[in-house]
């Protein structure tokens, strides 16, 4: 058995995972990104050990409902975030 690259951290951190990465909040469903309200969103946040931990958020669609949540890009934030002072 011969595991994807992706599965090794050390890797993963050092090589860019373009096309393959987090991917930034979208509705399959309405093929759109208009309709969604972000739910909650934790950015990324740079440990001590393992290096950078990917942004994520949580997000609902308000055109059908769905409602979804994984990893996004880094360099992605919610449009309209700011950070409490
Ligand atoms: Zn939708």
């Amino acid at each position: 058995m011969v595991l994807p690259a992706w599965q090794d951290d050390e890797a993963a951190t050092a090589v860019p995972t373009i096309g393959t990465g987090p991917e930034l909040p979208f509705c399959e469903t309405c093929r759109s990104d208009q309709y969604l309200i972000i739910e909650e969103f934790v950015p990324p946040r740079l440990q001590p050990r393992t290096g950078l931990t990917s942004a994520e958020a949580s997000y609902s669609c308000l055109k059908c409902g769905q409602f979804s949540g994984h990893e996004v890009p880094s360099d992605w934030e919610p449009p309209g975030w700011f950070w409490y002072a």
